[in-house]
């Protein structure tokens, strides 16, 4: 898969294999348009391709 950021693109700091948001994980799932985030210690993630973006 092929990076191409942008302005409104931020990748998260936290990665898959730190910790896999899904049902039960844990964390406050929020609908944010076509996707999920998921509430992680005072900022968003939203998975994305092999990494999370900051929503
Ligand atoms: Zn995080
Ligand atoms: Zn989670
Ligand atoms: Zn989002
Ligand atoms: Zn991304």
């Amino acid at each position: 898969m092929t990076e191409n950021p942008t302005a409104e693109h931020a990748t998260a700091e936290h990665k898959l294999e730190d910790h896999t948001h899904g049902e039960n994980c844990g964390h406050e799932a929020l609908e944010h348009g076509d996707h999920v985030d998921y509430v992680h210690d005072g900022h968003r993630h939203a998975a994305h391709g092999d990494h999370y973006d900051e929503h």
